[in-house]
């Protein structure tokens, strides 16, 4: 079994605790990673801070962060084949899945790369006794805290754009799937990157984790995960008022209208719900029909749920299995619960007869207000719900309490754009779930979090404006 390091003030560092990472694939040890403690923590910050104080990354050219940014994407793509599998292995996801999560994070190094050198401020007009003017500074030591689902492109979807704005990064990897984010570092290691501009701590959210968002040189967190571990880190932020990016959860609903293509329909939601084992912030997770097509949609979706291919990540099957037993019982219970309140399980509800932590695909129908349709299941579970009309199925669509994605499936323009812009969502699709990349702006209202991530509007949640004011004479 391999062993794998922390990344701190430019060096590999091992610890006295470590903790052991396993293949959801076939429920035994891949790998151990050291455990980083509260010192570990403290020495990346004071070598984050350092780099900082010192304007290793902001007293350059911003053209030089821009090379720095474009190696890094170079040495990532060199290793996503073999990192690929690193992490197929350590997640159980899809070997392709684990692959494009290595390209998008090097598109984001790219992506950014093109923005670090366009930065830039406004002259605000005052009269001809002022010159005034604002400039985006960077907020300085920002501490990046990952999940599991997709721990690659997360990570960089969020290092990326801070880099390039110039901020010095602590990222606090997930205690499950942490292994390949290290090869990402081994990448960006290579960049030549100042001293002490990034560093990677794979530890206890509990501990490192809390310890890093109450921490005295902690000038931003960027939290992508769980409603409830938001909630925590927002609360231990207010007490330094540390400004916060907030990546949560959701329950998003796709509106199948009474003229939908049917196609169109399955193929999003064999993408929106099974990809990625279901383990997916914006998954498809509830699925309301207009009731003259309700009993056909529901057929071609139970039909679709039961041909799928299950099996292996490395074999690129339909659904993989999910990332841990714990997750796997717990959406398990969620099922058990739904039946037990009145919801009819279509299909699916327990696990194959297959080793890993597999669940097979379900689809339950339900109404509205029941848990399984309010809660985020975070696996491969699908909603179906009737509707009557549009003001209902909008209704419906904004009835819980997040607003992370939401969808539109029907051949009208018009209705589709009127229903549209009824959602209340950060992400709208129309036709296609997944309409989106790394160039589309991505975040949430409600309890799904605030701040935005991708596209050039992500630059400016790693900056503060200045505002600076001369008095001519
Ligand atoms: P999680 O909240 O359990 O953990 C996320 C991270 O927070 C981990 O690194 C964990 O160690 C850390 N953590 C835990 N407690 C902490 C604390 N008290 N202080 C600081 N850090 C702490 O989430 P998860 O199970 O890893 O991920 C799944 C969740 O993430 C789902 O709810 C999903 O919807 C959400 N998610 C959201 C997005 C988005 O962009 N909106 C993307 C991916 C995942």
């Amino acid at each position: 079994m391999q062993h794998y390091l922390n990344y701190i003030d430019n060096q590999w560092r091992d610890s006295s605790r470590q903790l052991t990472i396993m293949n959801p694939s076939t429920g035994e040890a891949y790998a151990t990673i050291a455990q980083a403690d509260i010192e570990d923590a403290n020495l990346a910050m004071t070598s984050a801070r350092r780099c900082v104080n010192q304007g290793l990354l902001t007293d350059v050219r911003p053209a030089q962060r821009l090379t720095w940014m474009l190696k890094a994407a170079e040495e990532i793509r060199k290793i996503t084949e073999e990192a690929a599998l690193v992490l197929c292995l350590e997640n159980g996801k899809n070997l392709n899945t684990a692959r494009d999560e290595f390209i998008e994070a090097a598109r984001y190094f790219e992506y950014y790369a093109g923005i670090a050198d366009k930065i830039e401020g406004i002259s605000v007009p005052l009269g001809k006794d002022y010159i005034n003017f604002t400039q985006y500074q960077p907020m300085g030591v920002s501490v990046q805290i990952v999940p599991w689902n997709f721990p690659v492109s997360i990570c960089a979807r969020s290092l990326a754009p801070a880099l390039a704005a110039g901020n010095a990064v602590v990222v606090k990897s997930p205690e499950i799937s942490p292994i390949a984010m290290t090869l990402l570092f081994k990448a960006i290691d290579k960049a030549g990157f100042p001293q002490g501009a990034v560093h990677l701590l794979c530890g206890k959210g509990s501990e490192i984790g809390t310890h890093l968002v109450k921490h005295s040189e902690t000038d931003q967190i960027v939290f992508t995960g769980s409603v409830p571990t938001g909630q925590r880190i927002l609360k231990d932020a207010a007490e330094r008022a540390t400004p916060s990016v907030m990546e949560l959860g959701g329950k998003s609903a796709a509106i199948a209208l009474a003229d939908v293509d049917l196609d169109t329909l399955l193929s999003s939601v064999k993408s929106g719900i099974f990809y990625n084992a279901g383990q997916v912030c914006s998954a498809m997770s509830r699925l309301l029909v207009h009731h003259s097509r309700y009993e056909e949609v529901k057929k071609a979706v139970v039909d679709l749920a039961q041909g799928l291919s299950i099996g292996i990540g490395e074999y690129n099957p339909d659904l993989t299995p999910v990332v841990s037993k714990n997750q796997q019982q717990q959406i398990l219970q969620m099922i058990e619960s739904a039946r037990q309140e009145g919801a009819a399980i279509l299909t699916g509800g327990n696990a194959p007869d297959l080793d890993g932590y597999f669940v097979s695909p379900t689809i339950i129908e339900a109404s509205h207000e029941m848990s399984i349709a309010q809660q985020e299941v975070f696996g491969p579970v699908l909603v179906i719900m009737p509707f009557n009309d549009e003001e209902q199925a909008i209704e419906m669509a904004n009835g819980t309490d997040f607003g992370l994605v939401a969808g539109v499936f029907g051949e009208g323009l018009s209705q589709t754009l009127r229903v549209a812009n009824k959602l209340i969502a950060g992400q709208i699709f129309i036709n296609e779930w997944f309409a989106g990349g790394i160039e589309t702006p991505f975040g949430g209202v409600g309890l799904s979090g605030f701040g935005r991530e991708k596209g050039q509007e992500a630059i400016y949640s790693y900056v503060q404006t200045r505002n600076i004011g001369i008095r001519l004479r």
